[in-house]
């Protein structure tokens, strides 16, 4: 395995495999880019078929998150973790491993929540490790990110409704919802109070019910959510998406969701554009879990974190200008929009400032 020409092209600095026999515990840590600041996302338990799928899963999702932290304005980089498990069967023991691991990277990396861990693993990592935020609000945590999230998502859709329809409200507007999870329910909650028109779907029947029975919306299939005909198709549940098969059958005129990583290829952002479909590049619009979280860093406070939230309007606004004025998709402008960031903050940086706090 070439592993080293791979993270040179990626453009990771460090990987850090942690193994625990007693335990049972594997995790590899993985930090992207730390120019802004200690690589902050969350840590992912999951029972990975192979450890290459594992790598694979944490080296994808660790540059995303330099991207998603350096677009939201954070001081922060980009890092992620998997932990190779059922999640069903965490224990204590392996979850104080974990901690001692993120522990010795000696705040490089900052762990939070992610798909198969919870809140309150957290706070069991924790007793390990001061390098945690997203804890429960009783253990002085932010708590529940989603909310945050979902607003941000809300936020993303305005400034793409703008500019694709040139309207300054999303009443009376279809918006295709995939996921009725934890994000997907606060974007409905949004989008029902501004008097949208909801279809709904997920894998999960009784979610699926409980959602539209709740906001009214229409139900549909897991796999018809792609041919409905609406405004807005927001994927809120898992990556990869938007791909050569799905997006021929997309009736929308703006996708727009919360889910991490939702084009398969870099490639489907082109065809969206050939079909006429603006993209809200996910990592923008879905900013407001990171953002809540690292408000921790600094003493945390909801309103602070809501104002710093609401600047995605306006960012969104800007990368979308972006990608019009270079003649790129969006996602390739968001790109260069962070990119262009962590560059400038690079080059402050040449000189020594004694004292300075980086
Ligand atoms: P969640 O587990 O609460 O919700 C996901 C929902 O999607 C579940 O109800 C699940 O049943 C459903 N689902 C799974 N596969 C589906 C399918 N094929 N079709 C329809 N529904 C399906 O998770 P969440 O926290 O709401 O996160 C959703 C997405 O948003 C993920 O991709 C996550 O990485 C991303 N995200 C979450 C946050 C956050 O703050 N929670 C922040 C940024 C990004």
């Amino acid at each position: 395995m070439d592993l080293f020409a791979r993270l040179t092209r990626l453009g990771h600095e460090q990987v850090v495999f942690w193994q625990d026999e007693a335990s049972g515990l594997r995790a590899i840590v993985a930090i992207h880019n730390t120019t802004l600041g200690p690589a902050l996302g969350g840590t992912r338990m999951y029972p990975y078929a192979t450890e290459a799928e594992a790598l694979d899963d944490v080296l994808r999702l660790a540059r995303a998150m330099t991207y998603k932290s350096a677009a939201a304005g954070l001081d922060l980089g980009g890092g992620k973790a998997v932990i190779i498990g059922d999640p069903h069967q965490k224990s204590e023991q392996l979850l104080r491993a974990y901690g001692r691991c993120v522990e010795s990277l000696g705040g490089r990396y900052i762990t939070t929540t992610d798909v198969g861990t919870r809140t309150e693993d957290l706070d069991i990592i924790a007793r390990e490790t001061r390098y945690v935020v997203g804890r429960p609000p009783a253990s002085g945590g932010s708590g529940d990110t989603s909310i945050l999230t979902g607003k941000t998502v809300f936020l993303g859709m305005h400034a793409a409704a703008q500019v694709a329809l040139g309207v300054q409200t999303l009443r009376g507007l279809s918006v295709a919802i995939q996921g009725a999870g934890k994000v997907g329910w606060h974007v409905m909650e949004h989008l029902a109070t501004e008097g949208a028109t909801l279809i709904v779907s997920d894998i999960d029947a009784e979610q699926a019910r409980r959602a539209a029975q709740h906001f009214g919306a229409r139900l549909v299939g897991v796999e018809s959510i792609y041919d409905v005909e609406c405004d807005i198709f927001s994927p809120n549940a898992l990556g990869g998406v938007l791909n050569a098969r799905t997006i021929p059958r997309l009736r929308c005129r703006i996708v727009c969701g919360g889910a991490n990583n939702q084009l398969e290829t870099p490639e489907d952002a082109d065809r969206l554009a050939e079909r006429g479909i603006l993209y809200a590049p996910d990592f923008v619009v879905n900013c407001g879990g990171v953002i809540n979280v690292a408000e921790e860093l600094a003493g945390y406070n909801a309103e602070r974190a809501a104002a710093r939230a609401a600047a995605v309007f306006d960012t969104t606004l800007r990368i979308l200008a972006m990608a019009e004025r270079m003649k790129v998709n969006p996602a390739v402008a968001a790109e260069r929009y962070a990119e262009e960031r962590i560059a400038a903050i690079a080059a402050l940086h040449r000189s020594y400032i004694p004292g300075s706090p980086r």
